[in-house]
């Protein structure tokens, strides 16, 4: 190394700038963010982003070579007393530890951002003159600045459902799950809020703000029927890692402006489905 090279920055000096970025103090109440372990003073040439801090993510990351694995699940989100090597969260604590890489998590912190995770997933989907659907409440920690859950913005032109749910499937990472809509499919669509990750919660939000569709994951039988019911907007449910998968893109290329690092991003689908057949005669699904 030469004196004018710039030393790779340590953990620490890493977990600093996502801390700015993503203060802990925006997470819920119930989340678990920010460094789940690691050395503060190992130093990080490459980093691994990941959806789902997994056995098979953390090979990933192993391969690499990476020092830290900047993830959005946390590893731990309920109270654990062993992370004994005979389960299956103590063997990837171990094997973290053993490789010494370290462990961050952005979770709902890196939600109501912004740029935060919806944000990635609009601008996948073309959507202009993005907002929050759910602003974070004036005084909480999260508040102002373009802040909040989920997003609303304009497709770059209008359609049908079933034109923009053929568009939602070519533009996020493939699943074996792909995407599904509920609703009329001729159904014309300009307006269009999207959430990373499960949307239930946010569906009379969805309704109240207007919008002709409500793209998010984890949609359930009864919410998603009484919401339609009550003349909602239509709704599209795509694969939970494919939502929030866009983000790791994001991420990655900020820490590689921000320090002298590589920054990996995993294409891993960590999504539990791994096989989908079409129900044949629906002509519409042709
Ligand atoms: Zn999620």
């Amino acid at each position: 190394m030469t004196d004018t090279a710039v030393p790779p920055p340590s953990v620490r000096e890493v977990v600093a700038a996502l801390d700015a970025r993503y203060p802990r103090a925006w997470a819920e109440q119930w989340d678990r963010v920010g460094l789940v372990l690691g050395d503060f003073d190992t130093r990080v040439d490459q980093v691994l982003c990941v959806v789902d801090c997994v056995a098979e993510t953390v090979e990933e990351a192993v391969a690499a070579g990476a020092n830290l694995i900047v993830a959005h699940h946390p590893l731990l989100l309920k109270g654990v007393s062993s992370v004994a090597p005979d389960t299956y969260k103590g063997r990837i604590v171990h094997r973290l530890i053993k490789a010494d890489i370290a462990l961050y998590v952005a979770h709902t912190n890196a939600d109501v951002a912004n740029p935060g995770v919806s944000d990635a997933l609009a601008a996948r989907l073309g959507l202009v003159h993005t907002r929050p659907l759910v602003p974070a409440a004036p005084g909480t920690p999260a508040a102002g600045d373009g802040r909040g859950a989920g997003r609303i913005g304009d497709l770059a032109e209008a359609m049908t459902l079933a034109d923009l749910t053929e568009l939602a499937a070519r533009r996020l990472p493939p699943t074996a799950a792909g995407v599904r809509a509920a609703g009329d499919p001729a159904r014309i669509v300009r307006t269009l809020a999207v959430c990373g990750g499960a949307g239930d919660s946010f569906l009379s939000d969805a309704a109240a703000a207007g919008v002709d569709a409500y793209l998010c994951a984890d949609l359930r039988h009864h919410p998603a029927s009484e919401h339609l019911a009550a003349g909602g907007p239509a709704l599209l449910d795509a694969a939970h890692w494919a939502t929030e998968r866009p983000w790791l893109d994001e991420v990655a290329s900020w820490l590689r402006a921000s320090f002298p690092v590589t920054a990996l991003v995993s294409d891993l689908d960590t999504d539990p489905w791994t096989v989908h057949a079409v129900s044949g005669n629906k002509e519409y699904l042709t």
